[in-house]
């Protein structure tokens, strides 16, 4: 016979979303599980950049990131998390992204983001490892940076500390109405089940619009100073755009350590996890175009990892419709980072009745009521 046990909340998945839901539903005084089957803040978590950026692709994008932002100024972590309010400097490599930063910049004036556009000299005496001839930038400077795998397991340490109970090294193997089974037969109880599973959302869930959208990334040796804030050229929306086909951006990071993290990738249909060479030479040469003294760099490693993308290009965060006992917190694509603390807060807010800071409508997953209703359908055959 199988052993049960119940809680409040029960979490599938220890990414950094899964473990910012433990605390911020332990800090609310549930009794919390969360399930992770490798280790905590391994998949995306992991191999994600760590850039806590405000984006502002659309009014619910920024709503999103710019609350998460603001709540990891609060978070407060221990230097082995290291988070750095580095900026961002939104590189302008010509007259017309110049056009578009100055857009950008009276966009986050409007919403009350501080920025300040650069001129080429200004962005030469900010970055000299910059190639000569860039038109400006602009500087958000309370975007910050953080070690990611860190951050989770300090969420997740912290969620236990309040009496949330970690079960790592087990598999989901279904998740539904109040119930969630293990791999090892075991079965957990809760009014309230979280559906934290990344990119591998669709193994237990296969009707959510979840795609999984591979990324690269390469790490050097250490160089400090040789670049002082996170780098992106505006180009990079055109990339995290591209609903289709393989694309590249320059986007570094430069480390606490003085490691410099340079990416980044995107790519459909690519499920192994393996190093593709092309994009990553593809990756390199664009960085390169920007950085040139980035060949004369020595990388230690390079890693792949797969966001979960949907359609419209926000998450789902919120109840599942047809399933009154799951919430879904996955889909965040490349700014999971940035905005899993926002989404644990949203839930948060759902289980307790309070009002949320933000609202929620965007992202609920009922927007995509066809799928939702498949993945009921999915839910009663377990
Ligand atoms: C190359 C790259 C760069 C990125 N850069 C940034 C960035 O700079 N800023 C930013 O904000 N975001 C960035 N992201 C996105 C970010 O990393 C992700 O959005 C975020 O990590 C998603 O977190 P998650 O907890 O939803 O998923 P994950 O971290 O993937 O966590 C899901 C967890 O579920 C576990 N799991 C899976 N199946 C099961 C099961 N059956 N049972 C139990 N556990 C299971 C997995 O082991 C995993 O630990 C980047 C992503 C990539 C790939």
């Amino acid at each position: 016979m199988s052993a049960v046990a119940r809680f409040d909340v029960a979490i599938a998945g220890g990414g950094i979303v899964g473990c910012a839901c433990a605390l911020a539903c332990a800090k609310q005084g549930f009794r919390v599980v969360l399930v992770e089957r490798d280790a905590l803040g391994s998949g995306a978590t992991a191999a994600g950049m760590g850039h806590v950026v405000v984006m502002d692709d659309s009014e619910a994008q920024f709503a999103l990131t710019r609350y998460s932002r603001q709540l990891w100024r609060e978070l407060k972590l221990p230097a082995a998390a290291e988070y750095v309010e580095a900026g961002t400097l939104w590189i302008a490599a010509d007259g017309e992204e110049m056009d578009g930063a100055e857009r950008k910049q009276a966009w986050y004036a409007e919403r009350g983001v501080p920025s300040r556009l650069l001129t080429a000299s200004e962005l030469a005496e900010a970055e000299p490892n910059l190639v000569a001839g860039l038109a400006g930038a602009l500087l958000v400077a309370e975007d910050g940076v953080v070690y990611p795998p860190v951050a989770a397991l300090e969420m997740a340490r912290r969620a236990e500390q309040l009496g949330a109970q970690l079960i790592v090294g087990r598999a989901v193997r279904a998740i539904g109405d109040g119930r969630m089974a293990l791999d090892d037969g075991m079965e957990l109880r809760a009014e309230r089940l979280i559906h934290a599973l990344g990119a591998n959302a669709t193994a237990l869930s296969p009707g959510l619009p979840v795609r999984r959208r591979k990324g690269h990334l390469v790490i050097t040796d250490r160089y400090p100073g040789f670049v002082r804030h996170q780098l992106v050229e505006l180009g990079y929306l055109k990339s995290a755009h591209s609903s289709s086909g393989d694309s590249v951006a320059f986007n570094v990071q430069p480390r606490p350590t003085g490691q410099l993290l340079i990416g980044s990738s995107r790519q459909y249909g690519a499920e192994d996890a393996g190093v593709d060479r092309e994009i990553l030479r593809a990756m390199l040469e664009r960085a390169e175009i920007y950085m040139p003294g980035l060949s004369g760099l020595h990388a230690i490693r390079v890693w792949t990892g797969f966001r979960a993308a949907t359609p419209d290009k926000l998450p789902l965060i919120g109840p599942m419709p047809g399933d009154e006992t799951l919430w879904l917190a996955t889909g965040h694509e490349g700014l999971g980072i940035t905005t899993a603390l926002g989404t644990a807060e949203l839930i948060a807010s759902d289980f307790t009745g309070k009002k949320p800071a933000i609202a929620p409508e965007p992202y609920l997953p009922a927007r995509f009521a066809p799928a939702a209703t498949s993945l009921s359908a999915t839910l009663e055959e377990l």
